[in-house]
């Protein structure tokens, strides 16, 4: 990997503090940045670099998976992190980091590679692409890029013009759009799962799976971030990104190569066949929920609308479940229930993929009706990783009754990379295989856009489900003859 300067826009911020300044520690401390570092960080205040190193190892200590311990090592990191002041809308501030950025290659002898993250509001993304631009910072002998975050846009057309502003400074292969569930180790796993499996490879596919169900359920509430949750809703916080890209994660056919175009163009074909919703039917394909006051693990908790921040009549959703097909060869027919919410009864992610059962009608002169579980495989993305296989076998201690076993595979290794390691480091090598197209982003807005138009036009209702349950009834009805499996049924 080639030395650059990461240059951080809003590095007083809460991501910076709780996931890129432990990201870049543990990359560093696993000898993963080469050449010198330089981190410039930015913000509207002014601040010694002393202070702000001081501000980087509070980090590290509160937020790092890795132990933070005195050492040269851990003084030489934080000598790379050095402060500027910049105000995103004032031009002559891009001119005095630029004076900044080019100190440092020249003292560091860094290669003029420039690394843009932006953990800032994406109202500044625009401003910031079209000074880096104006101001020379883009203008480099080596590479640039950038590392932008959701939220990226509230519907279709705001996505669509947040892109054009963007595009005036970085081409599409400049832009690396994170969507930090792209950066979890088992996502990243699914591919290779297939890949390096025949018998999964050879059951991926409408003769064998019956439906997919993917679920991200949370047990917390809206938190500290009323303000932005309850303008976004679990539609535009979750679905449209991390649910979809899960989605086209697992039901991606796999790629004749590895480059990133190849993975990512196969992703784009199975959001592209996604069959469309029309608004009048979104009512029957899509759920919306908001939590009343229930109990969690034995703790009572409040209604959304009576958190801090939240008005009382509230009508944003904090669950969102869908079904949907994919309009392809491979999995014509074979819906996919997807489900996403807060308040829930267990925290979990994962993808449970339920096979057909061709056998279940079958008769036997001795037996009876045979009456089969239908084999499972589980993928449990987190907090806790791993694999299992849901299979039938005979009990031999109940009269050789036919009883389902699980056949597990915990990851168990709690010191695992985080995502935003994965991605951070993907990044600097220049590999977008984990980050989203632009062209995903468009057509999983394209997708739920008649969602937003039904709710705004209020013709989806808006379910109330009790906090520790496992959503609203009507995402049960959602499924017909097919059922969500639970937590203790896995
Ligand atoms: P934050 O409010 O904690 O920090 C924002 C940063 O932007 C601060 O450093 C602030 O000084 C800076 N800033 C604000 N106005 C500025 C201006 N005019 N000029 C220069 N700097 C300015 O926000 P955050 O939680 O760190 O989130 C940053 C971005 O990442 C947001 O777009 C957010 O939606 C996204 N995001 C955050 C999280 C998270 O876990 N915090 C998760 C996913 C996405």
């Amino acid at each position: 990997m080639e030395s650059s300067t990461f240059v951080l826009f809003g590095a007083t911020g809460d991501l910076a503090k709780r996931k890129i300044y432990p990201a870049l520690y543990n990359l560093f401390a696993d000898g993963k940045l080469s050449g010198p570092l330089s981190v410039i960080g930015l913000g509207r205040r002014e601040l010694s670099n002393e202070t702000f190193q001081a501000q980087v190892l509070d980090s590290l200590r509160t937020f790092s998976r890795r132990k933070v311990e005195e050492s040269a090592e851990l003084q030489d990191f934080l000598l790379a992190f050095e402060y500027s002041v910049l105000d995103v809308g004032r031009p002559e501030d891009y001119k005095k980091l630029l004076a900044h950025v080019q100190r440092r290659e020249e003292l560091l002898n860094i290669p003029e590679n420039r690394m843009f993250y932006l953990s800032v509001g994406p109202e500044f993304f625009g401003p910031i692409a079209g000074n880096i631009n104006t101001s020379g910072l883009g203008d480099t002998k080596g590479w640039k890029r950038l590392i932008i975050e959701k939220p990226f846009g509230r519907d279709l057309k705001s996505a669509r013009a947040l892109n054009d502003s963007l595009n005036a400074a970085f081409t599409e292969e400049e832009i690396f759009r994170i969507d930090h569930f792209l950066g979890k180790p088992m996502v990243q796993n699914l591919e290779v799962l297939k890949y390096s499996n025949p018998v999964l490879r050879a059951l991926w596919q409408n003769r064998y799976i019956a439906n997919v169900q993917i679920t991200a359920a949370e047990t917390v509430g809206v938190e500290e971030r009323a303000g932005y949750y309850d303008k976004a809703g679990a539609l535009r916080d979750m679905f449209q990104n991390h649910m979809l890209q899960l989605l086209m994660m697992m039901a991606m056919q796999l790629p004749k190569g590895s480059t990133p175009e190849d993975v990512r163009s196969k992703k784009r074909h199975v959001i592209r066949s996604v069959r469309p919703l029309l608004k009048e039917d979104v009512a029957r394909h899509v759920v919306r929920g908001q939590y009343a006051a229930g109990e969690i693990r034995g703790s009572k908790v409040d209604g959304y609308t009576s958190e801090p921040g939240i008005e009382a009549s509230s009508q944003n959703e904090t669950y969102i479940a869908a079904r949907l097909w994919i309009d392809d060869p491979l999995w014509s027919e074979v819906p996919f229930y997807i489900r996403t919410g807060k308040r829930m009864k267990e925290k979990s992610t994962r993808i449970v993929i339920e096979f057909k059962e061709p056998f279940n009608d079958l008769h036997n002169k001795n037996r009876g009706k045979l009456e089969l579980d239908p084999n499972l495989l589980v993928i449990e993305i987190g907090p806790g990783e791993g694999i299992s296989l849901q299979l039938n076998t005979k009990n031999p201690r109940q009269h050789g009754q036919l009883e389902p076993v699980s056949i597990k595979h915990e990851s168990g290794n709690p010191d695992l990379p985080e995502a935003y390691e994965n991605l951070i480091y993907d990044a600097l090598l220049g590999d977008a295989t984990f980050f989203a197209h632009w062209e995903e982003v468009e057509l999983s807005w394209q997708w739920v856009q008649p969602i937003i138009e039904a709710t705004e036009e209020g013709t989806l209702p808006l379910h109330s489900y009790a906090a520790g349950s496992y959503g609203p009834d009507a995402a049960d009805e959602l499924l017909g003859e097919d059922h969500w499996w639970l937590d203790e049924e896995l």
